[in-house]
Protein backbone atom coordinates (compact mmCIF):
# COMPACT_ATOMS: atom_id res chain seq x y z
CA UNK A 1 0.00 0.00 0.00
CA UNK A 2 1.31 3.52 -0.95
CA UNK A 3 2.27 5.81 2.12
CA UNK A 4 0.37 9.01 1.85
CA UNK A 5 2.37 12.72 1.90
CA UNK A 6 1.62 15.06 4.91
CA UNK A 7 -1.08 17.34 3.94
CA UNK A 8 0.28 19.65 1.70
CA UNK A 9 -2.02 22.51 3.17
CA UNK A 10 -1.53 21.99 6.91
CA UNK A 11 0.83 19.62 7.39
CA UNK A 12 -0.42 16.90 9.11
CA UNK A 13 0.25 13.82 8.77
CA UNK A 14 -3.54 12.90 8.76
CA UNK A 15 -4.38 11.60 5.56
CA UNK A 16 -6.73 9.15 4.50
CA UNK A 17 -9.55 7.30 2.40
CA UNK A 18 -12.67 8.36 2.26
CA UNK A 19 -15.26 6.01 0.31
CA UNK A 20 -18.26 8.23 -0.53
CA UNK A 21 -21.71 6.57 -0.65
CA UNK A 22 -20.00 3.19 -2.16
CA UNK A 23 -19.33 4.22 -5.74
CA UNK A 24 -16.34 7.32 -5.44
CA UNK A 25 -13.29 7.89 -3.74
CA UNK A 26 -11.24 10.54 -2.79
CA UNK A 27 -8.34 11.26 -0.18
CA UNK A 28 -9.07 13.75 2.60
CA UNK A 29 -7.23 15.46 5.69
CA UNK A 30 -9.52 15.75 8.66
CA UNK A 31 -8.04 18.79 10.45
CA UNK A 32 -8.30 21.09 7.63
CA UNK A 33 -10.50 19.34 4.64
CA UNK A 34 -8.35 19.48 2.06
CA UNK A 35 -9.46 16.58 -0.29
CA UNK A 36 -8.69 15.37 -3.71
CA UNK A 37 -11.16 14.93 -6.72
CA UNK A 38 -13.29 12.53 -6.50
CA UNK A 39 -12.25 9.56 -8.54
CA UNK A 40 -15.60 7.06 -9.77
CA UNK A 41 -15.40 3.57 -9.74
CA UNK A 42 -18.34 1.24 -10.81
CA UNK A 43 -16.17 -2.57 -9.96
CA UNK A 44 -14.30 -3.72 -7.15
CA UNK A 45 -11.07 -3.60 -9.99
CA UNK A 46 -11.69 0.22 -10.86
CA UNK A 47 -12.19 0.90 -7.35
CA UNK A 48 -8.45 -0.16 -6.43
CA UNK A 49 -7.29 1.67 -8.98
CA UNK A 50 -9.37 4.91 -8.02
CA UNK A 51 -8.10 4.35 -4.22
CA UNK A 52 -4.14 3.98 -5.75
CA UNK A 53 -4.87 7.47 -8.11
CA UNK A 54 -6.10 9.34 -5.04
CA UNK A 55 -2.94 8.67 -2.94
CA UNK A 56 -1.08 9.65 -5.83
CA UNK A 57 -2.88 12.83 -6.36
CA UNK A 58 -2.66 13.54 -3.04
CA UNK A 59 0.84 12.65 -2.90
CA UNK A 60 1.69 14.74 -5.87
CA UNK A 61 -0.11 17.92 -4.15
CA UNK A 62 -3.16 17.90 -6.42
CA UNK A 63 -5.29 18.74 -3.62
CA UNK A 64 -8.41 20.97 -3.22
CA UNK A 65 -8.53 23.33 -0.64
CA UNK A 66 -11.15 23.39 1.53
CA UNK A 67 -12.30 27.62 1.43
CA UNK A 68 -13.29 28.60 4.60
CA UNK A 69 -14.31 32.08 5.76
CA UNK A 70 -11.52 33.43 8.38
ZN1 LIG B 1 -4.67 19.30 6.29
Amino acid sequence: MDEYRDCPVCHEDSAYLEHEGGWCVYVTCPICGTHTSFIRYDNEEEKAEAEIKSIRLWNMGKVIREQRGE
